[in-house]
């Protein structure tokens, strides 16, 4: 329970890798904030569910994290609330795949928010606090495409990388007031999103559903299995850990090898 007394906002974790880490966060004691679109029942369900297994506060926020002023009232509604915003996870994020030329403007502009600018929201809003109390955890989930690029996904890769190079100069501002700022660049993580492209590309491309996983998902990444939620989470909370406290600027990767080759 090494987070206890700690409070953490987790953006887009009403799902996949972003409700793992907040659940692993508050695992280890920290009251976390929800952040995300769902079904307001089952988020309910989810934030309760929480409270009552980790004896923790949890909070959910609709803020969308295209809308910058949005951004600011949940992470001052989350300060309001728990008193302080010690870890910021910036982790929604969304992928559009299309040739660039015709590759929607709107698009564009919704996934360089949505994956990008609003990480720099929310630290501008987080910071100060960080600063103030000496202590402050900040974890940007990229992707391996914040290392490498795939044809097609001109925005995802262009954010995914200004993440990694936002992450680093963020770093050098904070290194001297006990905070830490990295990022986390998985390789395939197998989530509902994931998972439920997988019928659809059967279909289009005409393959099996092993087929689909091992020649077009799994085929970037040399161990041949997906990530899991779980390991992303686990590492996002040792960045918060104080044995981590020295790890600052770093783009961790859990890619099975993807960005070794
Ligand atoms: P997911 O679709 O399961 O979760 C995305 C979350 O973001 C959801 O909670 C969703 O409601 C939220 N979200 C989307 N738009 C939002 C908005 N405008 N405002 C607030 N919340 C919004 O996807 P995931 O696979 O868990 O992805 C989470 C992060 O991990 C993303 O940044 C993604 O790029 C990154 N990532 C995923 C993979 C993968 O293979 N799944 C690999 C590398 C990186």
């Amino acid at each position: 329970m090494s987070l206890k007394s700690r409070s953490a906002v987790v953006t887009g974790s009403t799902s996949g890798i972003g409700l793992a880490i907040a659940r692993a966060l508050a695992k280890d004691g920290a009251n976390v904030m929800l952040n995300g679109f769902g079904e307001a029942a089952a988020i309910e369900t989810e934030r309760a569910g929480i409270e009552r297994e980790f004896g923790v506060q949890a909070l959910y926020s609709p803020a969308d994290m295209s809308k910058p002023v949005e951004i600011a009232g949940m992470i001052a509604g989350a300060g309001k609330a728990f008193g302080a915003v010690d870890i910021l996870v910036n982790n929604a994020g969304i992928q559009y795949v299309s040739p660039i030329e015709d590759f929607p403007v709107e698009k564009w502009d919704q996934i360089i928010a949505i994956n990008l600018s609003s990480a720099f929201h929310g630290m501008r809003a987080a910071v100060p606090g960080m600063k103030k109390r000496g202590w402050g955890r900040i974890i940007s989930t990229a992707s391996a495409h914040s290392l490498v690029a795939s044809p097609f996904k001109s925005a995802y890769v262009s954010a995914k990388h200004a993440i990694a190079g936002l992450t680093k100069t963020i770093a050098l501002e904070t290194a001297t007031f006990g905070i830490t700022v990295n990022c986390i660049s998985p390789g395939y993580v197998w989530t509902p999103l994931v998972e439920k492209q997988i019928p659809d590309t059967m279909k289009a491309r005409g393959l099996t559903k092993d087929q689909v996983i091992n020649d077009v998902l799994l085929a970037a990444q040399p161990t041949k299995q997906f990530v899991s939620v779980d390991e992303v989470a686990g590492i996002a909370v040792f960045l918060c850990s104080d044995g981590a406290k020295n790890i600052t600027g770093a783009n961790i990767s859990v890619d099975g090898g993807w960005t070794a080759a």
